[in-house]
């Protein structure tokens, strides 16, 4: 199925979602991987838990586990104390090894555009973990073309678009990805004619997969392989890229 290529998938939760009820746990998921033929992914907390931190433990025993299929990303609510912020984003950095730091403008309403949400890009760059940021639904704070601001005052810092927006606002990310080279775009929930659309507008070093649920992983990691485009930008948005950003 996979024809040798290797497959990271960039978007899965791990943990308890308050908001939906959903649980999902490791071994569950790394046989969804194996049925998927996906070699590895970015562990990442649903949007809504009871506890932060008891999430971020989750994931980083689960990387401890298994280490060769997956990597840790934090996800906490941009209006804690920021000093609690801080501390955690320490923590996930330097003690659990985590690689990410998500955002979910739908249930944490932080305006991107605001000087506001500066210390959030400046502390995910000072400890050197790019931003996912859902985009789609939830707008206007996960409107594609809000993170051109950050994107430019923390140029060196990379802010992943998660769903490219969904195919209502896919344009954007076009936009956004071709005036900011720190723009990257994760394709998950795409029509494949879409993908193709980015595809031929921002270089294949910036986009990159992702299912969000098990239950998608075939699919959104086929939506790639079966496409009509070269072997070369297969390798980098299915593997290359991740590994790159996310080791
Ligand atoms: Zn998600």
């Amino acid at each position: 199925m996979k024809d040798g290529f290797q497959l990271y998938d960039t978007h899965a939760h791990l943990g308890q979602a308050r908001h939906s009820g959903r649980r999902q746990d490791a071994d569950t998921l790394l046989r969804a991987m194996d049925a998927a033929q996906v070699d590895r992914a970015l562990l990442i907390p649903f949007p809504v838990v009871e506890d932060y931190r008891r999430e971020h433990d989750l994931i980083a025993a689960a990387v401890h586990r298994y280490p060769d299929r997956f990597a840790g990303a934090a996800c906490l609510h941009p209006f804690l104390p920021e000093d609690d912020f801080r501390a955690e984003m320490r923590r996930c950095a330097e003690v659990l090894g985590f690689r990410a730091l998500k955002l979910q403008p739908q249930y944490q309403a932080l305006n991107p555009v605001s000087p506001r949400s500066d210390f959030l890009f400046a502390c995910a760059l000072e400890h050197r973990l790019p931003v996912i940021v859902h985009t789609g639904s939830g707008a206007p704070f996960s409107l594609p073309s809000l993170y051109i601001m950050p994107a430019r005052k923390f140029p060196e810092l990379p802010i992943v678009l998660g769903h490219a927006g969904g195919s209502v606002y896919m344009l954007e990310t076009i936009v956004a990805a071709s005036v900011c080279p720190n723009i990257y775009i994760e394709l998950s929930s795409l029509m494949p004619h879409h993908i193709h659309e980015i595809i031929n507008r921002v270089p294949a070093e910036r986009l990159l997969a992702g299912s969000d649920l098990p239950e998608s992983l075939i699919t959104e990691m086929h939506k790639v392989l079966t496409m009509d485009i070269a072997e070369e930008t297969k390798r980098k948005i299915l593997w290359e890229n991740p590994r790159a950003l996310f080791g």
